[in-house]
């Protein structure tokens, strides 16, 4: 149990019900094709085991399917890390500087947000990814980092496998059979296999083939992603903030300089803060180190600039009809059914009167606006807020609304 223990991290093992979900099976149906494909065809069809170069492909395929399962469920179970419910700052004064938090009732430390899929707020959240059913966050970055690497590998290998097996097999069957023409590959079998490349074994290596390749691309590409937010440390929400940070300053012309905290200068001391021979990133998940220039708070003031700045310009709307929160609603125009976004966000009812302060929308695009909704747009700071989609055509934009006249066709609204 104890050598198990170290191999996965069963403490969060409760996390088992994160499997139940269509990301995790796609992706541990992709590993398990990808994997079982490559074992089979190197044993049966391509490489004998009875060479050093078999022994050590052999090997090599067992190897990177193990590390690749490790970092992925060490991705999914041990998870981000999440702020405690109702977290409060050490100092009372600090609370000042942080957003709080309504759902987990206590402050947001820096660098964490609130994921509304895992409904807690997340250490240095990235992103929340759909195919470990889990935020990629502070503490399992590391493991997230090297699935991502480690996929590509893996599954390049697979692919020279089962490249090489079609075209050893099909070769010597289609242009030369058994015995006539010899490959010039000291290590292929040279004797018929046990079984014959039969149609379906065809099938299925061309199958895994495509599945490899695909894998390959995408994964590489996510890797290349995840590094960059490693060497800068700064995650994507960071980018956004920072990115929003400089539009603002030079929107307002304040003559601020907007210096990003978390990046320690050097990509070295950057990877480190999350790759450790412990495999447990730096620090708590709280407190960071920072720029000399920089103090704890200075994004968490930053967010809270912007979030001001965005109520002021918000757009206030009133509903004109009712809706019930379809997700494709059917009597609200053809327009709304077939061009309804495909997102899990939730759909807002709305009822006929109901004042609502939007502060992001991306009605020119859709028919469907993404909105804040306030229960009572006086009292906005103290009201529900609700992120989510309903048909553009419910609402009405409200004339005497001073503060948002000219935010309508301000490019901000993000
Ligand atoms: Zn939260
Ligand atoms: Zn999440």
């Amino acid at each position: 149990m104890n050598f198990l223990s170290t191999i996965v991290t069963f403490d969060n093992l409760h996390e088992v019900r994160r499997l139940f979900h269509w990301g995790p099976i796609i992706a541990l149906s992709v590993i398990a094709i990808c994997s079982t494909m490559a074992i089979l065809d190197s044993i049966i069809w391509y490489w004998p085991l009875d060479t050093t170069g078999g022994s050590i492909n052999f090997l090599m395929l067992i190897n990177w399917t193990v590390l690749i399962l490790y970092n992925y469920f060490n991705a999914m179970f041990v998870g981000p890390g999440y702020i405690p419910l109702g977290w409060k700052p050490e100092h009372q004064q600090d609370t000042q500087y942080l957003q709080s938090c309504r759902v987990c009732q206590g402050y947001k430390s820096p660098r964490s947000h609130h994921c509304r899929k895992c409904n807690r707020c997340v250490m240095k959240m990235d992103h929340h990814c759909p195919w470990i059913n889990n935020c990629c966050g502070h503490l399992n970055h590391a493991y997230f980092t090297s699935f991502l690497l480690l996929a590509p590998l893996g599954c390049s290998h697979a692919a020279v496998i089962f490249i090489m097996t079609m075209y050893t097999q099909l070769y010597e069957r289609i242009s030369f059979g058994w015995s006539t023409v010899k490959i010039d590959m000291s290590a292929v079998r040279q004797v018929q296999p046990l079984i014959p490349f039969s149609v379906p074994a065809f099938a299925a290596t061309l199958f895994a083939l495509g599945l490899a390749l695909g894998t390959t691309i995408a994964v590489g590409m996510l890797f290349v992603i995840q590094m960059k937010v490693i060497i800068r440390n700064r995650t994507s929400i960071e980018a956004w903030i920072e990115e929003k940070a400089k539009d603002r300053i030079q929107h307002y012309q304040t003559g601020e300089e907007f210096i990003f905290p978390y990046d320690l200068g050097s990509r070295w001391l950057n990877f480190k803060q999350v790759f450790t021979w412990s495999g447990t990133p730096k620090g708590n998940g709280m407190e960071w180190p920072v720029h000399p220039k920089c103090h704890q708070h200075t994004l968490t003031i930053e967010q809270l600039k912007q979030k001001a700045d965005k109520r002021m310009r918000s757009v206030l709307y009133q509903a004109v009809e009712d809706y019930n929160g379809a997700c494709c609603p059917v009597n609200k125009g053809l327009q709304t059914f077939f061009r309804t976004p495909c997102t899990e966000e939730p759909r807002i009812p709305l009822s006929k009167g109901d004042p609502i302060l939007a502060t992001r929308g991306t009605k020119y695009v859709h028919s469907l606006v993404i909105i804040h909704l306030f229960q009572d747009i006086n009292v906005a700071d103290s009201g529900l807020r609700v992120r989510g989609w309903f048909p553009r055509r419910c609402v009405e934009k409200c004339h005497y609304d001073t503060a948002a006249s000219d935010g309508t066709s301000d490019k901000k609204v993000n």
